[in-house]
């Protein structure tokens, strides 16, 4: 079965819900995934290790391969029973994108949405697609209901940038009409700006255009997150930057040489950068605007 340039594989499930034990997360502790696979095919994405465990590529089958767990609904609905009361809330689309273009087919999202409303279950969910304003009237029924929060997830406006590292994603600029839309419509909307690409998307200008086009459509920036470099993405990173970016490969190779993470340093005067920029552009709308350090004024973060 195609669509589109994707193979479509259907599959059962025993569980909907997948416990989440991450340091990083503390609050997060259940994730919902309807599809494995993403059709989005970005180049930075650090899922593409799941399609390992089914021995397809990860570089070249992530895009074109999505599986779809068809039974997910019955899964739900047998997973809430079993956890009970008080409902946890559950993160939806922390490994795949959860409105890939397959989801106009099978609306297993919208489904789980509609199931999660009706028992009562609060949930979060980030996306880099616009079909989710499909789902906006859901969506604010199910935050009045038991509570609902969303992400959109943008790196960028630089619109060539972001079509060569995204390139099956809805451009910067329809996602911000998508950030304003839902915002009018009731539904509390955050955008995440993850990962940051070093040397590619953080620079002092890159950051400031951003973040002020995510306050002017009414949205606010929700959180950031240096990029890490896991190995099933190495290939497909390193053969981008070859092609693309040749002068930021040697950094690249030797910065994630022995870890997934962005240096220390390098992860805290992002932060410092971020911090100051959003202080600046929408004073008082975070109290961790506020606690920034003061300017630093640098072009680069020190590749
Ligand atoms: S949209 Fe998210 S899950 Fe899909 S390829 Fe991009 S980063 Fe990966």
């Amino acid at each position: 079965m195609n669509s589109g340039h994707a193979r479509i594989i259907e599959i059962d499930v025993k569980s909907a819900l997948n416990k989440v034990n991450s340091a990083r997360a503390p609050d997060m502790r259940w994730s919902l995934n309807p599809y494995r696979g993403c059709k989005h095919g970005c180049i930075y994405c650090y899922a593409r290790y799941t399609h390992a465990f089914f021995e397809l590529d990860p570089d070249a089958d992530f895009s074109s391969t999505v599986f779809v767990k068809r039974n997910l609904p019955e899964a739900l609905r047998r997973d809430l029973r079993k956890l009970g009361w008080p409902r946890p809330r559950i993160s939806i689309g922390t490994a795949t994108d959860p409105y890939q273009p397959i989801e106009g087919r099978y609306r297993l999202t919208q489904t789980a949405l509609k199931i999660l409303r009706d028992q009562l279950a609060p949930a979060s969910l980030i996306t880099k697609n616009t079909m989710v304003l499909r789902d906006a009237d859901l969506m604010a029924s199910l935050h009045r209901a038991a509570g609902f929060s969303l992400c959109i997830s943008l790196i960028t406006v630089d619109e060539a940038l972001a079509r060569s590292l995204e390139p099956d994603v809805p451009s910067p600029a329809q996602r911000l009409r998508v950030v304003q839309e839902l915002a009018r419509a009731g539904v509390p909307v955050s955008v995440a700006i993850a990962p940051v690409m070093p040397g590619l998307t953080d620079s002092e200008t890159q950051l400031r255009d951003l973040i002020q086009a995510i306050y002017d459509h009414g949205g606010r920036v929700g959180y950031h997150q240096s990029f890490k470099l896991y190995p099933d993405t190495r290939k497909t990173l390193f053969a981008w930057l070859e092609r693309k970016r040749p002068h930021l490969l040697p950094w690249y190779r030797r910065t994630y040489a022995a870890s997934s993470d962005a240096p220390r340093a390098y992860e805290r005067r992002l932060a410092a950068r971020i911090a100051r920029l959003r202080a600046a552009i929408a004073p008082g709308a975070d109290a961790q605007a506020q606690a920034a350090p003061p300017a630093a004024g640098q072009l680069s973060l020190g590749l």
